[in-house]
């Protein structure tokens, strides 16, 4: 059998392992990336937020994504718990996207292969050995033929097939969701005013979304629970017209439409492992946890993962002493992430238990809230300053913002118990221990927002009494920020009480 040695083997080709291997080939590492040509998310249409393209831009892949002639996405319509339609407008630096799955993950795969990773298409992992010095894994090629390939480190991005990871996950058994999916295209195309939006709808005993492609193709998706719905012997496309029929606004798009190509069904069940990370192994993207679609993150969330993984191993790389402290802040933040979500969807099955009062809604609402347990409040809307560390709520924020802006003078100081103690954080893609600024409300630290550097903020606000004149000192000393990204910095410092007011 033919043997490849690599630094980092990364077992997967989805936005999370293509994520981690274009980091650690950034960074200079051998890195080798093995995948099977097809894969069954493959005839997915995905939506993917305008929040991600930070994400896409620190992997270097935002232009070739933008150039990929994605269908833009603008937005989302959503019918929930019998409400009135919200609509909701993407605005700011650019729009999101609908991909083509296949086409996405060719943009990204092409990406990690420009910039060094070996990527190996055709192939699957079959088995893995651990010695003491290196992982010895595997991997078949579609012609039978087999290639082990040996490093010190794996990262497992197989998404819920999880070669390594099934081990060490726990599904949440109080739901089963199996999604069924089918493209549609209707000649005369659909409504232009929502034409470029994602559609939810809820209804009885389950969800559905429409994904468009282009303004004459759509992807339609319904999730039902096994335990809830009829499904034995039948099959998928005529389930999945049923449940259609159930909503009211997508139903309505139905007609005069055909079928572009097969229906398919796959689980969306949820589950997360119990450790995410240990010396030698991270799991990551979907293969550590599933979030529900609902939140049209789990791609963002796969990226996300996949940089932080990269930035984890490139420490571990050229920084041994670091190691540990890598891979807890790695799993630690799988697990809040995972959290996170868990509660946002929370809310909304609450909202939707309380108007059908069906089990499938009652059942993943109490999941839910068991999940986040009591007391755990949502993440950062971003996840990119979430994964440096902060947790400001964002309407404290923003009452922040609106103090600072109708202020006629600053006069700020810092907050008298302010302490500063050392943690770990991301800085130039390696985990790093900074200084970061403590106090009652934040007793785990907070450091950087938007790449502000609040503790040096902290330190000069009190001298100026005019926001421009901070922003200058700021920009003195630092490369310079927009003042956009200033002002979120300044109202984060005043809303975590890192800056107060004379009265206050
Ligand atoms: C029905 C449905 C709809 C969704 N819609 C959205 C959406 O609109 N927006 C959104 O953001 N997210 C959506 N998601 C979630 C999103 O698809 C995933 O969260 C995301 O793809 C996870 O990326 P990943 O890289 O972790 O895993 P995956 O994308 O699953 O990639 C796993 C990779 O591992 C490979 N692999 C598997 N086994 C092996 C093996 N043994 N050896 C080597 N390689 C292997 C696979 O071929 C694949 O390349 C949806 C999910 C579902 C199920």
């Amino acid at each position: 059998m033919n043997t490849l040695e690599f630094d980092v083997l990364v077992l997967g080709g989805g936005p999370a392992g293509t994520a981690a291997a274009t980091l650690l080939a950034q960074r200079s590492h051998r890195v080798a990336l093995v995948r099977p040509t097809n894969t069954p998310t493959g005839a997915l249409a995905e939506s993917i937020p305008p929040s991600a393209r930070r994400l896409l831009a620190e992997l270097g892949v935002l232009k070739a994504t933008d150039a990929a002639g994605f269908f833009p996405n603008n937005g989302n319509s959503v019918w929930w718990a019998n409400n009135e339609s919200r609509s909701e407008n993407f605005s700011g630096d650019g729009n999101g996207y609908h991909v083509d799955r296949t086409g996405f993950e060719r943009v990204l795969v092409s990406a990690a292969e420009a910039i060094g990773a070996r990527v190996l298409i055709g192939m699957t992992a079959r088995k893995a050995v651990e010695s003491e010095t290196c992982w010895k894994v595997s991997c078949e090629a579609e012609d039978g033929g087999m290639v082990e390939i040996q490093a010190p480190w794996v990262l497992d991005a197989t998404g819920r097939h999880g070669f390594l990871a099934r081990d060490v996950r726990e599904t949440d058994r109080s739901t089963t969701t199996l999604a069924i999916t089918q493209r549609f295209e209707k000649l005369s195309g659909w409504d232009e005013a929502t034409g470029n939006h994602t559609l939810i709808e809820s209804y009885q005993d389950g969800w559905a979304w429409s994904v468009p492609l282009s303004p004459t193709l759509r992807c339609f998706t319904v999730m039902v629970d096994q335990r809830h719905a009829e499904l034995e012997g039948r099959e998928v496309s005529e389930i999945l017209r049923e449940e259609l029929a159930k909503t009211t606004h997508l139903a309505s798009m139905l007609d005069h439409v055909n079928t572009k190509g097969d229906s398919w069904a796959c689980s969306s069940s949820l589950y997360h492992a119990r450790k995410y990370s240990r010396p030698g192994l991270l799991l990551v993207g979907d293969a550590g946890s599933f979030i529900d679609p609902l939140s049209s993150y789990g791609v963002k969330k796969a990226l996300a993962s996949g940089w932080l993984a990269g930035i984890v191993v490139h420490t571990a790389l050229i920084d041994a002493p670091m190691t540990d402290v890598a891979l807890d802040f790695f799993d630690n933040r799988e697990r809040s992430v995972y959290q996170s979500y868990r509660h946002r969807s929370a809310e909304f099955f609450e909202e939707a238990a309380s108007v059908y009062g069906h089990p499938y809604w009652t059942t993943r609402a109490e999941a839910a809230r068991a999940a986040v347990g009591a007391g755990s409040g949502p993440d950062d809307e971003d996840w990119l300053e979430d994964l440096e560390g902060t947790h400001v709520p964002v309407d404290l924020v923003r009452a922040a913002h609106e103090r600072i802006r109708s202020a006629e003078s600053l006069n700020s100081r810092a907050h008298p118990d302010l302490r500063i103690i050392k943690r770990p954080a991301i800085r130039s893609q390696r985990i790093v221990m900074k200084r970061h600024l403590m106090s009652d409300t934040y007793p785990k630290g907070i450091r950087y927002v938007r790449g502000i550097d609040l503790l040096r903020l902290v330190e000069l606000a009190p001298r100026f009494d005019q926001v421009p004149d901070i922003w200058n000192g700021y920009n003195e000393k630092e490369a310079p920020v927009s003042l956009p990204d200033f002002l979120v910095g300044l109202s984060t410092a005043f809303a975590a009480g890192l800056l107060v007011h004379p009265d206050q």
